[in-house]
């Protein structure tokens, strides 16, 4: 297959994701999680979250809603302190990432990203855009003055997967926002597993990995990566965006946030 098909390939959600999320969505009655309960019919409005999309119904039940807990405290990276050599660039406006998780990475949510991600299992996908829904619009943002970016893939990863996992989660919150997906940023360098190695070394992995190829359309970047560990590749991905535009504002977004 050509780059262009790739490419063309990498922003297309898979038709059996969105034909699976339909049925879910509109016809189905009990819970994603436990196929146990009727789906919770009253609001799970915590912390300023909203369904944006009344006339849907909701995915989970009540108690495996509660399971979780939801939003967690936001993780603050210091960008200053993993890239020190570029500090002159980007502190002076930036020197923080702020990343917002919809939940930690523990049960089921954790079982339905290995599954989603790894066996390409269709029924995890709706547990995860149940998830994404928890988390609420960025304040003052909206579909015209910001965009979503999803952590690139490389294009041999993507060859070899077939489709990009977080692309899809990206289309789902990029509905539940209103807010449109921006693919103006490419990964250039496969820099292998991040597994094993210590946060710095991570950083260093990383911090040649991404390329932008097209200049930002608005002021707000809002990130998004399915599962935070480290947060090593949204840092490197902020970092290659302020040195190039040190006047987009950057907010981090992810599914979980694992430690
Ligand atoms: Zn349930």
């Amino acid at each position: 297959m050509t780059i262009n098909g790739l490419t063309k390939k990498r922003h297309t959600i898979p038709a059996m994701y969105q034909l699976g999320m339909w049925r879910v969505q509109y016809l189905q009655k009990v819970c994603c999680v436990c196929r146990i309960y009727p789906v919770a019919t009253i609001s799970f409005a915590k912390k300023g979250a909203q369904l944006e999309h009344p006339f849907f119904s909701y995915l989970v039940c009540h108690a495996c809603h509660q399971d979780l807990d939801w939003l967690p405290a936001t993780y603050e990276l210091s960008l200053s302190l993993l890239k020190p050599e570029q500090q002159a660039q980007s502190v002076s406006v930036f020197d923080a990432l702020t990343i917002q998780s919809a939940a930690p990475h523990v049960n089921y949510l954790r079982t339905a990203i290995i599954n989603f991600k790894y066996k390409e299992q269709l029924s995890a996908l709706p547990i995860l855009v149940h998830a994404l829904r928890q988390l609420p619009r960025p304040q003052g943002c909206h579909g015209g003055n910001s965009v979503i970016l999803a952590t690139p893939t490389t294009e041999h990863r993507l060859a070899v997967r077939g489709f990009e996992p977080v692309a899809v989660l990206a289309h789902y919150l990029s509905q539940h926002w209103q807010i449109p997906l921006w693919h103006g940023v490419v990964r250039i360098d496969d820099a292998g597993s991040q597994q094993g190695l210590d946060r710095h070394q991570r950083q260093s992995n990383m911090s040649q990995a991404f390329q932008v190829i097209e200049k930002p359309p608005c002021r707000n970047l809002l990130l998004f990566d399915d599962v935070v560990t480290t947060g090593a590749t949204l840092s490197a991905l902020a970092l290659t965006l302020l040195n190039q535009y040190p006047k987009t504002k950057i907010l981090a977004y992810s599914l979980s946030h694992g430690h």
